[in-house]
């Protein structure tokens, strides 16, 4: 039986807000070893109109940030070096971030191509701390990609998402129920989530500039001066956010794509890593208890151009033994003989949920019944 519960932590929920460092220059640097330790600025062209993406830690020391004009950041640190962005890299970094943190909680929504959140309270009813999880994530991303995130933990959203930054980079912290009141009362208003400039402006000419500040006005006077926000800013001062985090959407595919370090020009080659992919997908089509109705295939070759090459069945596809069964035919119209790829990536689509319960689906209902007991 787990130990019992403080009654004051029974209802609480265990948010962990995950954000990538630096991501888009971080990729560039991990791609390009040449630019490691360097001032990187990811963005537009500096003799245009362009503005920074995202610079490097190197960069920022330079007091160059996100959304400055490309020009104004050459000023500031001639020697930086200027690379354009490379989306499709970003994504499938992306992509790989997100799958592992789907592989917590269903419960993961992804605010950009970097950053996320995860409710894992269901996780944590064994008695494993939120912390430890996220600690775990961190060092799977980093293991993983070769990327590093910074984690914050608590009880809600918005100060989840306040702890994220507290230790970045590579950083963990966690703000407990009983220290949150005590994090929030000497940020600078701005801080809050729902807090833009222009009720920055307006709260200051009232001497209000800290949370604590903010934190004296009652409701009534909120209410009368900024109208529905009024009530948002009477409760996040106190630390109350009751947003739900919200996975963005229905899954619709399954996949997973591989970029190799060396263009493939083997075929026997090309199928044994197909072969090995599939499984993965099968393996977490089963991990979700989903099957699909269709097995794509990516092929991207050394000039870039991609194409991609459908199969659909009537019957589910959600083992590894039916999707293999297509690859021969599937790579054969993807790839021309003699072809060599950079990239090969393997989807099934068209997924709809198994009605059998699944050892998934089982353990998920413990959890609740779990959780129902406590
Ligand atoms: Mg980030």
């Amino acid at each position: 039986m787990p130990s019992p519960t403080p009654e004051r932590s029974r209802n609480l929920r265990k948010i962990i807000h995950v954000d990538m460092d630096a991501f888009f220059a971080a990729v560039e640097q991990r791609d390009r070893p040449e630019l490691r330790g360097l001032p990187v600025i990811v963005g537009g062209d500096p003799n245009g109109r362009g503005v920074v993406a995202t610079c490097s830690y190197e960069a920022r020391r330079f007091g160059i940030h996100s959304a400055m004009s490309a020009a104004k950041a050459r000023s500031l640190c001639p020697q930086a070096i200027f690379v354009r962005p490379r989306m499709e890299a970003y994504r499938e970094a992306s992509r790989q971030v997100m799958a592992i943190l789907r592989s917590y909680t269903p419960l993961v929504e992804p605010l950009s191509l970097d950053e996320a959140f995860l409710d894992v309270t269901a996780g944590t009813a064994n008695g494993t701390l939120a912390g430890e999880i996220a600690r775990e994530i961190l060092d799977r991303i980093h293991q993983e990609t070769g990327l590093t995130a910074s984690a914050g933990v608590s009880y809600n959203k918005l100060l989840a998402k306040l702890a994220s930054d507290w230790r970045k980079p590579h950083g963990l912290f966690v703000i407990p129920p009983e220290r949150g009141l005590d994090f929030l009362a000497p940020l600078l208003v701005g801080k809050l989530h729902g807090v833009g400039p222009a009720t920055v402006k307006k709260l200051s000419a009232m001497d209000v500039e800290t949370v604590l500040d903010l934190r004296n006005l009652s409701l009534e006077f909120l209410v009368t001066h900024f109208g529905k926000s009024g009530g948002w800013f009477y409760d996040v001062a106190r630390a109350i956010d009751e947003r739900p985090v919200q996975p963005s959407r229905q899954r619709k595919s399954v996949g997973t794509e591989r970029t190799f370090s060396k263009n493939l020009e083997d075929r026997s080659v090309m199928r044994t890593t197909l072969q090995e992919m599939a499984a993965q997908v099968a393996a977490r089509l089963q991990a979700l208890n989903l099957a699909g109705h269709t097995v794509n295939i990516k092929a991207r070759f050394p000039d870039f151009t991609t194409v991609t090459r459908a199969h659909t069945a009537i019957e589910g596809i959600g083992n590894a033994e039916t999707i293999v069964a297509l690859l021969p035919e599937l790579l054969d119209r993807a790839v021309p003989q003699g072809a060599s790829v950079r990239l090969l990536g393997i989807t099934v689509s068209g997924l709809a949920q198994i009605q059998a319960a699944s050892r998934g689906a089982r353990q998920l209902n413990l959890l609740d019944e779990i959780s129902d007991l406590r």
